[in-house]
């Protein structure tokens, strides 16, 4: 089933997620679920906090769907170790039509729970990389506005309360 993206301004986006105590079915189908919604988008990514559920789970396929069997998903991830730079540009399925550059670690490696509740150690560099720190920002309720500095974000952020004032946010 496709959830509905909340989008920047909602609260759950700000707030720390908790963590799977159990790897339920419910769980199990919020994942089928944002895997759904992420695809329809389109994105490469989605945490739970987006379809309003305030759980330290995520989703992420960097093919977009494209190629079968890519996507991956975490519960409950932590990061081992990241390391080295990277400048690129990003965007979020919450903040739609406002992409930055966002600098981030060149290389993650983060340890969590599969799907099935098997413990997995998930090692990126690039966008994969990019992917997993930026869903992972999302569970500690930060977006990818608050990486940038004072002028950028602050440009996005008047555009944005300017279409949440005319009703097209
Ligand atoms: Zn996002």
């Amino acid at each position: 089933m496709i959830r509905s993206i909340v989008k920047y301004g909602d609260p759950v986006l700000t707030r720390k997620a908790a963590p799977v105590a159990d790897v339920t079915p419910e769980i199990q189908q919020l994942i089928d679920d944002m895997v759904e919604t992420m695809y329809a988008a389109p994105g490469i990514g989605l945490a739970a906090p987006q379809v309003g559920v305030p759980l330290r789970v995520c989703v992420i396929d960097v093919s977009g769907g494209r190629k079968g069997g890519e996507v991956i998903a975490l519960i409950n991830p932590e990061f081992v170790e990241r390391t080295g730079m990277q400048l690129e540009e990003e965007g979020c399925l919450s903040v739609p039509g406002h992409n930055a550059t966002v600098a981030r670690p060149e290389r993650a490696i983060v340890s969590g729970l599969n799907r099935a509740g098997t413990p997995i150690t998930v090692e990126g560099t690039g966008l994969l990389a990019r992917a997993l720190q930026h869903e992972i920002d999302h569970l500690d309720g930060t977006l990818f506005l608050n990486r940038l500095r004072g002028v950028p974000r602050d440009i996005i952020v008047r555009k944005i309360k300017k279409q949440q004032r005319s009703g097209a946010w």
